[in-house]
């Protein structure tokens, strides 16, 4: 059974149709990336994941659940779901380590000392362990988003959402953040995410898949997709963005 299942989902903003009919699923510990140019789609099909925006047709289905079921919780299944989107969304007014840990203890009913040693375990182990009591705005972008991908996966989420992680980032700032997620990968996380860095995807994806125009134009491993694509819209995108 898949992890995500994403079955003929539409969305259409006023007359303008975003996406028109994905069908899209994502394996337990795979690794999924979504390339397209902009306004193709990519952040709505996340956003339609996450049930910040209600699809119009179509079902998602997370571990079997269908999410997208009007009778379903849509905290509860918010919560079974991390994501981390381009700007960062720490709360300025906490510390490091209570944006890490307030969903955590809120949502998930974690104990406060639960959420505590997780969270310093992490930030520990990635070199942040002086910034818990910290302030976002005395963080750099780069520990901002790595801040924000550990508040994502406190809790173990089913799936991981990476929409433009480092869109935002200096460019010196871009790699401390991509070895975190090269390092989820180990550790086994299932991820879906969309990038602009082409060389990140091909490196860290199991599967790439092409989006325009709201639908999926084409999909496979990195090798496929990027040496040997096979439909001409992928063929001039990717030339476009190398
Ligand atoms: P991508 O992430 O691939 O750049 P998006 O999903 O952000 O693409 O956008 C796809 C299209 O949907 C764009 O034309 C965008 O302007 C439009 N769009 C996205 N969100 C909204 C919204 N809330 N209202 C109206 N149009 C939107
Ligand atoms: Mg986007």
């Amino acid at each position: 059974m898949s992890v995500l299942d994403v079955r003929g989902v539409r969305k259409q903003f006023d007359d303008h149709e975003v996406l028109r009919g994905v069908d899209l699923s994502v394996n337990q510990h795979e690794v999924v990336v979504l390339i397209g140019a902009s306004g193709s789609g990519k952040s709505t099909l996340l956003r339609t994941i996450n049930l910040i925006e209600r699809v119009d047709d179509g079902q998602i289905l997370l571990n079997g659940d269908d999410i997208t079921d009007p009778g379903m919780n849509a905290d509860s299944a918010r919560s079974r779901i991390g994501v981390v989107f381009q700007h960062f969304n720490l709360f300025p007014h906490l510390r490091v380590i209570d944006n890490i840990t307030l969903a955590a203890r809120e949502v998930h009913g974690m104990s406060k000392a639960d959420a505590t040693e997780r969270a310093m375990k992490l930030l520990v182990s990635l070199g942040l362990g002086d910034k818990a009591r910290d302030y976002p705005d005395r963080l750099s972008g780069g520990q901002q988003q790595r801040v924000a991908i550990i508040r994502a996966v406190l809790t173990d989420p089913e799936l991981l959402l990476l929409d433009e992680i480092t869109s935002a980032l200096d460019p010196q700032l871009v790699g401390e953040v991509l070895d975190l997620v090269r390092r989820l990968k180990t550790d086994g996380s299932t991820i879906l995410m969309a990038t602009h860095e082409m060389s990140f995807a091909r490196e860290v994806a199991d599967r790439i898949v092409f989006m325009q125009g709201g639908r999926i134009v084409e999909q496979g491993t990195p090798a496929q997709i990027f040496d040997s694509p096979q439909e001409p819209e992928t063929v001039q995108f990717l030339s476009r963005v190398r």
